[in-house]
C-alpha cells in the first residue's frame, strides 16, 4: 500500500483543510474555500475522491461547491439540511471506505459546538473538527456544557496515540488559557515553548495526539481538581460536577 500523507492546506486566517494523500489521489476535511485546495490539487497533480465535513460552518463547507464543479466526488457529513452538498449523510457507528484509498473512517457524533457535528476516525487519526482543539475546545454554539462534556469523554476513549486533527490553528492562545487554569502543569509550559517555536516558523503546531490532549487540555481535566479549583474560582462558588466545571472554563475562555 503506498505511504498515507496528510497535509494541512491553509485557508482563511486559520483554517486548515485537511488533506489525505495516497498516491495521486486526494480526500480533503473541511474545505471552507476551494481555492487553495485546488492550487494544492494542481501543483501535486492531484486528483480529489471524497470530500468529508465535519459540521455545517462556512468556513469548513464553503468551499464544497466549487470543488465539485472540478470534481464529481461524494461528499461525506451529517444528516443536516444546511449541507446540500452532502451526498453521502452518515451518523454514529457508520463506517465507510474512503473512495480512492484504502482507509476505513468511523463516524461519531459530537453534537456542541453545533447540534449536528461528527467526527470522522480512521487509520490512526481523528478529524474533528470544531469540538476539540489542541488544549481547547469549540464554542457552544448549538448545545451545552453537558453534551460538550459527552463528546469529549468519546474522544478522548480512543487510543492515545490517535492523531488529532483540529479544523483551526487555535494551539497558543489555548495553551495560554490553559497555563492560568493549570498554573502547575510543567508539560503545559513546555507545549507552550513548542507551539511557539512552530508557529515563529509559520509551522502548524498540529495534529496533536490524544494523550498529549488528555495531559494538557482543561476541557478534557474537568476531573482534576487544580482545574476544577481555578474554575470555582473564576466563577465565585464551588463546581464539583465535571460539566459544571467544563461550563464555567468555556464562559471564562468566551471572554479571556
Ligand atoms: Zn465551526
Ligand atoms: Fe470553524
Amino acid at each position: 500500500m503506498t505511504d498515507l500523507n496528510v497535509y494541512p492546506v491553509r485557508a482563511f486566517q486559520d483554517n486548515y483543510v485537511w488533506t489525505l494523500r495516497q498516491g495521486n489521489n486526494a480526500a480533503v476535511v473541511d474545505p471552507g474555500e476551494a481555492a487553495p485546495v485546488l492550487a494544492f490539487l494542481h501543483a501535486q497533480k492531484l486528483n480529489l475522491t471524497a470530500i468529508l465535513n465535519t459540521h455545517h460552518h462556512a468556513d469548513h463547507v464553503g468551499g464544497n461547491a466549487e470543488l465539485l464543479e472540478h470534481y464529481p466526488v461524494p461528499v461525506y457529513g451529517p444528516y443536516d439540511d444546511r449541507i446540500p452538498t452532502v451526498s453521502e449523510r452518515v451518523r454514529e457507528g457508520d463506517k465507510f471506505t474512503l473512495p480512492g484509498f484504502g482507509i476505513e473512517f468511523e463516524v461519531l457524533e459530537i453534537p456542541a459546538h453545533t447540534r449536528t457535528h461528527i467526527a470522522f476516525v480512521g487509520a490512526g487519526m481523528v478529524f474533528c473538527g470544531d469540538t476539540l482543539f489542541a488544549c481547547g475546545c469549540g464554542r457552544l454554539f448549538e448545545g451545552t456544557p453537558a453534551q460538550m462534556h459527552t463528546a469529549l469523554t468519546k474522544l478522548a476513549r480512543l487510543p492515545g496515540a490517535t492523531r488529532v486533527y483540529c479544523g483551526h490553528e487555535y494551539t497558543l492562545s489555548n495553551i495560554k488559557f490553559a497555563r492560568v487554569v493549570e498554573a502547575g502543569n510543567a508539560e503545559l509550559a513546555q507545549w507552550e515553548q513548542t507551539a511557539a517555536a512552530l508557529r515563529a516558523k509559520d509551522e502548524p503546531t498540529l495534529p496533536s495526539t490524544l494523550a498529549q490532549e488528555l495531559r494538557t487540555n482543561p476541557f478534557l481535566r474537568c476531573s482534576e481538581a487544580a482545574v476544577a479549583a481555578a474554575a470555582s474560582k473564576h466563577a465565585g462558588h464551588e463546581l464539583s460536577e465535571p460539566v459544571s466545571v467544563l461550563g464555567a472554563l468555556r464562559e471564562w475562555k468566551n471572554s479571556f
